[in-house]
Order: structure tokens, then C-alpha cells, then sequence
């Protein structure tokens, strides 16, 4: 009998966040992959589980470990995989070590929890039928706008991670790219003691990002095709109402967006409400 292999997911922040299968998971594992042995034992320490076999698995020696983690699994043991924080294998290593289990025929099973992406998408406010996972586009200035260029017609809301230095120099760049009136959504340390959603255009936010610290995903609004006169007005208005604008802003987006007057797009903001209540 081989062993089995779960992605477990661990919280992001607020302990609170684990899961009861979580605990059992990796109380019960032979071994437990991940990314820093010292974090991950001083997160079993807070989650009071006794410490088992805490083996180090990340993107610099996945090839040297696997074949080790692989044979323990073929022997019947149950390998617990784990990183940092929130969900293995989401901008995170564990990828080529869940291929490798599957292509030996072991047992994958997802024990889920937190992941950053979807905790930001749900309380962002920006449309949750259809959303690309970006994560983190390219360091270097050139290759990041090239790379937010090409997502230009995309139209599902977009999410990505960010290293929180490089927060505005993305909101400059995605302004330029994407336009400055898509709305977009700033989710910083989501479940932890400073978590703030900072909602507006793209370039409301470049002129006022907030503080520049902590862990932060990034969300932005897809394309909308054809939004170019006020046959698209209530389309427009729905859409920036549900991105969270206040009424005032969300007209005067409104009328940027479509060219109709200011008054004109208040009275479609007025209505959507209306029809709402
Ligand atoms: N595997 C993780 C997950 O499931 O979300 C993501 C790991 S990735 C290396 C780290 C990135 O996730 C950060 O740079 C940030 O963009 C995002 N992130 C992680 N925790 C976060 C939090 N509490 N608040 C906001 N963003 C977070």
C-alpha cells in the first residue's frame, strides 16, 4: 500500500484559519514538506501539533528531494505538503512534487484552506463569475508592462500578488496599460491585524495608494467591450457600483467611460440603486 500525499493548506495570517481536517492531516503525516523547516515548526508549535518529520521542499532542491519524498511515499508513508502560508503549489512550490506523486501513482488529495487570491476576490467587490489568476508578473519594469499590455482585452477580473515595494510602480504601470478608469481593488494583509480593501479606479488609487506595507494582492476589472455610448450606461453604472464606487464617483467614472453627461450618468446611478433596493 503506498502512502498518500496531501496539499495542505495552512492559513495566511489568522491562525483561526486552519482547518479541522488540516490539524488531523498533519498530526496523523510521517512527514511534512516544506518550503522553511523554521517557519513551518514554529507554525505547528502555535497550532500545538507535536512536530512530526519536518523535511525541506522548496523550488531550489525540489529535484534533489523528490525522489527521497517519493520513495517514502511508495513505502506506505503519508507526506503532509505545506508552504509559507495559505495554499501549496498557488505561486508556490509544489507543483513538480505533486506531477512526480501522480506519475509514480500515489494517492494526491487536496486538504483545502486559505489562499490570498480567492480571500481577496471574494470581498473585493469586482465580478466573481469569471476571474484569471495572474500572480506575480516579472520583476523588471519592461517585462511587467508588456505583460499587463497583453492582459488589456482581457475581460474577467484580474488578480495579482505583489510584493508590496513594488505596489505602486504596478498601479503606474497597470493605469498606463489597462486604462486609469478600471476599477481595481487593493487587498493588504487580508485576516491579519491591518487588513484593508482599498477600492477605486486604477488611477484613484496610483494618486492614493495608502500605506505601502504588508502583503497585498492586487485586483483589477476586466475589459468591458464597446463601452462607447449610453446604450452601455447602465452596464457601466452596474459595473462600478458593484467594484464598490459611491455613487458620486461611480457617475463621474461613468461619464468618462461612456461620454454621456455627468448629470446623466447620476440619474443611471440613481436608477441602478433603485432597481436594487
Ligand atoms: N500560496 C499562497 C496563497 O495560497 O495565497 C501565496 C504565496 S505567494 C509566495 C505570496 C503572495 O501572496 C504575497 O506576495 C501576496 O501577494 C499574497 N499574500 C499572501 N498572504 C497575504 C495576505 N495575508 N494578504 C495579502 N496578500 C497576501
Amino acid at each position: 500500500m503506498t502512502g498518500t500525499l496531501s496539499v495542505v493548506a495552512v492559513p495566511i495570517g489568522n491562525l483561526e484559519d486552519i482547518t479541522l481536517r488540516a490539524l488531523r492531516v498533519l498530526r496523523t503525516a510521517d512527514r511534512v514538506a516544506c518550503e522553511d523547516t523554521r517557519e513551518t515548526g514554529k507554525l505547528l508549535k502555535l497550532l500545538d501539533v507535536a512536530a512530526p518529520r519536518l523535511v525541506s521542499y522548496h523550488d531550489h532542491n525540489a529535484e534533489r528531494r523528490i525522489p527521497g519524498l517519493i520513495e517514502a511515499l511508495e513505502a506506505g508513508e503519508n507526506v503532509a505538503l505545506v508552504s509559507d502560508a495559505g495554499t501549496p503549489a498557488v505561486s508556490d512550490p509544489g507543483f513538480k512534487l505533486v506531477r512526480a506523486a501522480i506519475e509514480a501513482g500515489v494517492d494526491v488529495v487536496p486538504v483545502p484552506g486559505a489562499c490570498a487570491a480567492i480571500a481577496a476576490l471574494c470581498a473585493a467587490g469586482l465580478p466573481t463569475d469569471r476571474w484569471r489568476f495572474v500572480g506575480f508578473l516579472s520583476a523588471k519594469a519592461g517585462a511587467r508592462r508588456r505583460e499587463l499590455a497583453a492582459l488589456a482585452g482581457a475581460g474577467e477580473t484580474l488578480i495579482f500578488y505583489e510584493s508590496p515595494h513594488r505596489v505602486t510602480a504596478f498601479l503606474e504601470d497597470a493605469a498606463e496599460a489597462l486604462g486609469e478608469g478600471r476599477p481595481a481593488v487593493i487587498a493588504r494583509e487580508i485576516t491579519k491585524k491591518f487588513e484593508e480593501f482599498r477600492r477605486g479606479t486604477l488611477g484613484e488609487l496610483v494618486a492614493d495608494p495608502g500605506v505601502v506595507r504588508g502583503e497585498v494582492v492586487l485586483l483589477v476589472g476586466g475589459a468591458v467591450a464597446e463601452v462607447a455610448g449610453p446604450a452601455d450606461l447602465s452596464a457601466v453604472v452596474e459595473r462600478l457600483l458593484a467594484a464598490g464606487l459611491p455613487p458620486s464617483k461611480a457617475a463621474r467614472e461613468a461619464a468618462k467611460e461612456t461620454g454621456v453627461t455627468r448629470e446623466a450618468a447620476y440619474a443611471a446611478v440613481m436608477a441602478a440603486k433603485e432597481g436594487a433596493s
